[in-house]
């Protein structure tokens, strides 16, 4: 099989999706999957539906149009603010999306009309982590002339935590986002559908015991494939944390030092210090590189250690077993290395599945295995 390439346990992350869905049902709180580090794989999203999931969130108008055009109707948030250049495809693809601009609201409302269309319009409110959000004092302003404007209905508000500051969703701030839902409704005499909370990073505090209050969804991206939360990445109980698989394919294997020799300046990617001499090793060199993942995000197997990596090739001591040109090793991957991994258009993405947790077979090309139909705007010259 090819490599490098990202085998992906549907049955795994099923299990998860699932699993999430039912603790936060019970904490009354939906799940919107969030498909960004998926890239927008068709598979994948009807999974995280057959789950339970309630909606589908991206970040990319891309991965919004591959799923539609890949026939899925559930409904689709778009969970970075709009570009103003990209409106009319935003009211056309995405159901509803995340916003903290009036001028962009303004545009999604001609778009929307234009188009004969309606489209769900979901406040941002920044809580302290400075990433997006409109300030708490601005909302019932803002709220108010989104109310007016013609094909856009308020659909709610929300808020982002853990992203920029590392700022941590906990009763405080997520009160506050209730107390916010609560004066909006009571202003303007209206219902917020969506009172959407944060994402990964809000299981702890969903899951504390704390009053949940007016929040009622969360958006989860890192959770389901990783199975562990973001603050601390700690495994989440009865998770899956080895849903996602990197493999990669040596290309070198030679006893080398552990020193080099000669003058030392700097490397490919800046000032390098100098390894620890240590003899004699083992070295083996991968075909993958920084344009494939983020090395830094990897775990290896136990007994290979990574030296270093540069754009295309990931140095490793093999310590006491030598592998051979054409062996396979894999790896654990994060979020990062995750995300690099599943956009970069040299990695292969294989799903791998037996069951799905209804006891139902994925229709898949091969015996539990299929390439990942990879939606890539970006063209390699
Ligand atoms: C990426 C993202 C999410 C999902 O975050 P995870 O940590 O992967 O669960 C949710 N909301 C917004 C706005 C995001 O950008």
């Amino acid at each position: 099989m090819s490599a490098p390439r990202l085998e992906v346990d549907l049955d795994k992350i099923h299990h998860n999706a699932s699993t999430l869905v039912t603790r936060l049902a019970a904490r009354g709180i939906s799940v919107t999957a969030v498909m960004k580090a998926s890239l927008g794989s068709p598979e994948i999203a009807r999974m995280m539906l057959r789950a339970g999931v309630s909606m589908i969130g991206d970040s990319r108008m891309e991965n919004i149009e591959a799923m539609r055009r890949a026939g899925i109707s559930a409904p689709m948030m778009l969970i970075r603010a709009p570009m103003i250049s990209d409106v009319q495809r935003v009211v056309q693809y995405a159901d509803l999306s995340l916003n903290s601009e009036l001028d962009v609201i303004r545009q999604l409302s001609y778009a929307a009309k234009a188009a004969g269309r309606t489209h769900g319009v979901v406040l941002m409110v920044e809580l302290g982590d400075l990433r997006e959000g409109i300030m708490p004092a601005d909302l019932e302003h803002t709220a108010a002339l989104v109310l007016g404007m013609p094909n856009i209905e308020l659909k709610g508000i929300g808020a982002n935590l853990a992203c920029h500051c590392g700022v941590s969703p906990d009763s405080r701030n997520m009160d506050q986002l209730s107390a916010l839902a609560r004066s909006v409704e009571a202003a303007f005499g209206v219902t917020l559908d969506i009172v959407t909370g944060g994402n990964s990073a809000n299981l702890n505090w969903a899951f504390s015991g704390a009053d949940t209050g007016r929040i009622n969804n969360l958006r989860l991206g890192e959770s389901i494939l990783l199975g562990c939360e973001p603050l601390h990445r700690q495994p989440i109980d009865g998770l899956h944390t080895d849903a996602i698989t990197l493999v990669a394919e040596v290309i070198e294997s030679k006893i080398k030092p552990s020193q080099p020799w000669g003058e030392i300046a700097q490397t490919a990617f800046g000032e390098k210090v100098p390894p620890a001499d240590r003899g004699d090793i083992a070295q083996a060199i991968l075909a993958i590189g920084r344009q494939d993942v983020d090395p830094d995000g990897l775990r290896s197997p136990m007994g290979i250690d990574i030296i270093d990596a540069s754009s295309d090739h990931l140095i490793i001591d093999c310590g006491d077993h030598p592998l051979p040109v054409g062996a396979e090793v894999r790896f654990q991957l994060n979020y990062s290395a995750t995300v690099r991994s599943m956009t970069s258009p040299f990695v292969t993405k294989v799903l791998l599945a037996s069951r799905t947790g209804d006891g139902s077979e994925i229709p898949l090309t091969t015996p539990a295995l299929a390439s990942l139909p990879i939606n890539n705007p970006r063209k390699i010259a």
